[in-house]
């Protein structure tokens, strides 16, 4: 029954992109070349990756009553997500992003979390009967921090295992490390999380061990083009190599990676198998530009297996 469905609490944020021939400084204005909008947040894109996988996939997210709210809810019925445990803010407006590139592809980004910062606790309730209803939750750092934390309580009240994806960085009680059955920092947030700088594969052992001694069970930090590093009962620390890619555009990888892993792990996929899954869905990812729009099929995913 519960196999294949994901729950996931997470951000929307309409990406706003204008590309420049250079930055404007304080007070300038600058001509841009182009500008495009997309669905962006890192809730909206890990929903996205796992249900273009075949996931069965409810998101909990908090959109304003706007047009770019109107374009989230179009966006999610393209991906075949579950929208019934979306809530519509009146006041707030839709989360957004105004993002600047210049030739050299250097960014200025602007998040404003709008609806999304603003998830109540008992939103999360009322979606509590799709909690019970999943293989696995999935959720990040990037909504309001009381949203995660009771999405953490339902999870374990309901003995459904969460991974939390704790990005972006922000400080989280340790207690909530224990109520995970997975983390996915990437390099940089495993160092916020434990001050350990990682340099060395030397330095991922100490970080994931110590996230691990202070009680989540499956420790896993990705790598960029490295691939991931596993830290649980079983490994102590292993590093599970990436797929080599020629890669168009990282933005985004570890969205993919996140729904890649959910997926397989919803799937009844044996870990180690499930991060080597995990490791494909973030290097397809990283072969194409933009964000969702770069989230491979499961089709894709298995030409790579073969
Ligand atoms: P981003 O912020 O760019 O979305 P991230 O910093 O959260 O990404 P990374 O560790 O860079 O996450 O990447 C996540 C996963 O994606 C990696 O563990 C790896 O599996 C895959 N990946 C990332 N970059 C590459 C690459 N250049 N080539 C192949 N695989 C990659």
């Amino acid at each position: 029954m519960k196999k294949n469905k994901i729950f996931v609490m997470g951000s929307y944020v309409t990406d706003l992109t204008a590309r420049a021939s250079h930055l404007p400084k304080p007070g300038e204005t600058v001509f841009g070349q182009s500008f495009r909008t997309g669905a962006g947040g890192k809730g909206s894109n890990q929903a996205v990756a796992a249900a273009r996988l075949g996931a069965e996939v409810t998101l909990v997210t908090k959109l304003g009553d706007d047009a770019f709210g109107k374009l989230a809810l179009e966006h999610f019925t393209k991906e075949q997500i579950d929208t019934s445990q979306i809530a519509i803010d009146k006041e707030m407006p839709t989360g957004s992003a105004l993002i600047a590139v210049d030739d050299q592809s250097e960014n200025m980004i602007v998040v404003t979390a709008g609806a999304c910062g603003k998830i109540k606790r008992e939103e999360i309730e009322q979606a509590e009967e799709k909690l019970a209803d999943v293989a696995i939750a999935l959720t990040q750092l990037e909504t309001n921090l009381d949203a995660v934390e009771r999405t953490l309580e339902l999870a374990e009240k309901h003995h459904i295992p969460v991974i939390l994806n704790p990005a972006p960085y922000q400080a989280i009680p340790n207690e909530w490390l224990k109520k995970a059955a997975y983390i996915t920092p990437n390099e940089t947030e495993a160092a916020q999380l434990t001050g350990i700088r990682l340099e060395t594969e030397e330095d991922a052992r100490l970080a994931a061990e110590k996230l691990y001694q202070m009680g989540v069970a499956n420790v896993v930090i990705t790598l960029g083009k490295k691939g991931c590093f596993l830290y649980n009962e079983e490994y102590k620390g292993k590093v599970f190599p990436g797929l080599i890619m020629d890669a168009v555009d990282t933005t985004g990888a570890g969205d993919a990676f996140n729904g890649g892993l959910a997926y397989a792990l919803a799937n009844e996929v044996e870990l180690i198998e499930a991060l080597q899954f995990a490791n494909i869905v973030g290097a397809l990812a990283v072969t194409k530009e933009g964000t969702a729009q770069a989230m491979p099929t499961l089709a894709e995913v298995e030409t790579c297996l073969k």
